[in-house]
């Protein structure tokens, strides 16, 4: 079949293949203890859902406005406003369908052929192939385990050329669970005010920080709407990864050229998902500490079990819910790198992890921590038994 060449340019990661290998023996019946979900286990709050349920009992079914009910991005600006500092007014916010598509858009509507994107190492895994879709380059810069991944302005600065168009900052970071501090990140954003070049920060998983890191949006800071474009997603923060809401925060006309994109794909999302949304954004935001409290239980038990296997290193994540241990010390024979020690560890103890690999990161694996402490439990000493080092996961 000839494809057009914009779709030859991306792929499904092959390295994701392991992941679907976990779900056909999940169907056959196996035991799998499954770190792969880049979702939260928790389910969304009652008065979420109840919200939906009162839209469709209400038939508000029908199209809404292309960049989503007024109410919504509305409650957008002001949860921004109140919960990371901005000051966007609602000609300023779209509603999109996920934080996944916000980004698509906004690439979309600002990169072509030959524009250069800086994106951080390890990333995730969608920043570059939206940008090669939308015929960029992305420019990887790479960050260190040592430094506990944050990317720093001066990496960046170096990879600056008359092409670059983009940095795509994302903090708390999925694979690593890196997050930047705001002094380095103020850095990074006055770095591109000076070469005029936008910065695009993901902020999906602003509000799962531990220790001294703190939900933090650089859009807080005075004048920076020229050179920001805020993504934001409720799937992680209200537990609503199938709801598919997202947002962008930009200047007017940046949000103008993503209404008409969007106009011409998705429409409006989906009116009773937005009706849910509004009620995340303006209700009760109790699950929310509640959530963080047990992620933060199972980050300190699988960081303990994954520091406890010999040669395993694990830098410790200030954010979301993965960490991201580097196993290079433990490749070798039959194991040359991540995707085969995935590959390993699937088949012979039915433990499902994400190779590095698909995040730029050979010699890592990302396990996810949005799974029960039990499971975590298991799945530890499955690990320990793997690698035939008397771990204990308590
Ligand atoms: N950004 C990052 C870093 C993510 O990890 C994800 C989802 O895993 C998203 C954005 C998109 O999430 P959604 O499209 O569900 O809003």
């Amino acid at each position: 079949m000839r494809l057009a060449k914009r779709v030859n340019r991306i792929s499904v990661s092959p390295t994701l293949a392991v992941l679907m290998e976990a779900e056909k023996l999940k169907a056959r019946g196996v035991d799998v203890v499954d770190f792969g979900p880049g979702e939260p286990d928790f389910t969304t709050p009652e008065h979420i859902k109840e919200a939906a349920v009162e839209a469709l009992r209400q038939n508000k079914t029908k199209y809404t406005p292309t960049a989503g009910i007024a109410p919504l991005r509305e409650a957008v600006c002001n949860w921004h406003k109140r919960e990371l500092g901005s000051s966007y007014e609602p000609a300023e916010c779209i509603i999109n369908v996920g934080g996944k598509h916000s980004i698509f858009n906004a690439v979309n509507v600002l990169i072509e052929e030959g524009d250069e994107v800086i994106i951080p190492a390890p990333y995730w895994v969608s920043f570059p192939d939206i940008v090669k879709l939308a015929g960029g380059e992305p420019v990887f810069v790479k960050t260190e385990a040592a430094d506990g991944f944050r990317a720093h302005a001066r990496q960046i600065e170096a990879a600056i050329t008359p092409r670059t168009r983009m940095v795509i900052i994302n903090s708390p970071n999925n694979p690593t669970g890196a997050v930047i501090p705001p002094d380095e990140f103020e850095r990074i954003y006055d770095l591109c005010r000076k070469h005029e070049i936008w910065l695009m920060t993901d902020e999906c998983y602003s509000h799962f920080t531990y220790g001294a890191a703190k939900p933090y949006s650089i859009a807080s800071i005075n004048g920076s709407k020229p050179h920001v474009i805020v993504i934001g997603s409720l799937s992680k923060t209200f537990a609503m990864t199938g709801w598919r809401i997202g947002y962008t925060l930009a200047p007017k006309p940046l949000i103008d050229a993503v209404n008409k994109l969007q106009s011409q794909s998705t429409s409006n999302p989906t009116s009773i998902a937005q009706y849910a949304a509004l009620a995340a954004l303006t209700g009760s935001m109790d699950s929310v500490p509640l959530m963080l409290a047990e992620y933060a239980r199972r980050r300190t038990r699988i960081l303990a079990g994954l520091r406890a296997i010999a040669g395993v290193t694990c830098a410790e994540p200030s954010g979301a819910f993965y960490a991201f241990p580097d196993m290079s010390a433990r490749l070798g024979e039959g194991m040359a790198d991540s995707t085969a020690l995935a590959r390993q560890l699937l088949e012979r103890q039915s433990v499902a992890v994400v190779p590095g690999d698909a995040f730029g990161a050979p010699g890592c694996l990302r396990f996810s921590y949005a799974t029960s402490i039990e499971r975590i439990d298991e799945g530890l000493r499955r690990l320990a038994s793997f690698f035939s080092v008397a771990a204990s996961a308590k």
